[in-house]
């Protein structure tokens, strides 16, 4: 029996190669899930939904940012798994700005894609999460939510990923009379494309430096949590915010 069997998830922004959702796309498929990949490009998500191991999995372009692509994306994956037991608010993005530098439009950007697709997101499963059975949230804060911003995120990014945080305390609260858990992870300094290329040889050494276990995380190392979370084997965790960092808080 695997951790996921006879289970379906939604996994939002997924369709970046070497991502964090695509990562646990993955681990959920080996897991006996079902998964329903979204991101904003059709071709990149069946691609990624193609690499999936077993059957049935879907591939949905859409937008968290707007609650019209949300309901849609969802009435379609309803209609084809019939149910779904985990969504992933995994899509996020960045922008390396100093305070002073962030207009209303990059504010905006930020915010939304975060802050507002997790809610949209969210707001559009619920109904159905909160009429079946052990439904999991995993929403994707950062480490900057927690240390005040850093290299990769502005501070709009911070107070977007501390947002998360609250709004996952709020929904798990809400929701964990109907069998609803929600969680957050913070993830630290983790390999991939929103990191990729943007730091000097210098700036990356100092980065590693700072973070006990003297390495990058890697995308799997989410994932596994990602799995722990959306599983039985968190049964009893609910509105909390899970490190997966090196040990960069300590
Ligand atoms: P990534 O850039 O590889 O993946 C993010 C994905 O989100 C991309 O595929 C992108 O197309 C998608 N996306 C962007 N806007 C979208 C929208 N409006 N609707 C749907 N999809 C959209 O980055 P990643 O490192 O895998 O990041 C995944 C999540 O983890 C993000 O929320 C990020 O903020 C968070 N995170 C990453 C790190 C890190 O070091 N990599 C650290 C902390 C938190």
């Amino acid at each position: 029996m695997k951790l996921l069997d006879g289970r379906t998830a939604i996994i939002t922004g997924a369709a970046s190669a070497r991502g964090l959702g695509k990562a646990t796309a993955l681990l959920f498929a080996l897991h006996g899930a079902r998964v329903a990949i979204l991101d904003l490009d059709a071709t990149a998500v069946q691609t990624a939904a193609d690499d999936l191991p077993g059957p049935g999995h879907m591939a949905l372009p859409c937008d968290v940012t707007d609650k019209t692509a949300c309901e849609t994306a969802v009435s379609d994956i309803l209609g084809q798994f019939g149910q779904v037991h985990i969504l992933v608010n995994n899509a996020g993005i960045t922008q390396p700005l100093k305070l002073m530098d962030i207009s209303p439009m990059h504010y905006d950007a930020v915010l939304d894609v975060n802050l507002r697709g997790t809610l949209y997101m969210s707001q559009t499963l619920i109904p159905h999460l909160r009429a079946g059975e052990r439904g999991s949230i995993v929403n994707m804060s950062s480490v900057s939510a927690q240390r005040g911003g850093g290299i990769f995120g502005g501070p709009h990014y911070a107070a977007a990923k501390a947002g998360i945080l609250g709004l996952t305390k709020a929904m798990a609260r809400e929701l964990a009379p109907d069998g609803v858990r929600v969680n957050a992870i913070c993830p630290g300094f983790i390999d991939t494309d929103i990191t990729a290329g943007k730091l000097t040889d210098e700036m990356r050494a100092q980065v590693i430096a700072d973070i006990p276990m003297g390495r990058a995380g890697t995308a799997p190392d989410v994932a596994g949590y990602c799995l722990f979370l959306a599983s039985d084997l968190s049964a009893y965790v609910t509105g909390s915010e899970i490190d997966v960092n090196g040990g960069s808080l300590i």
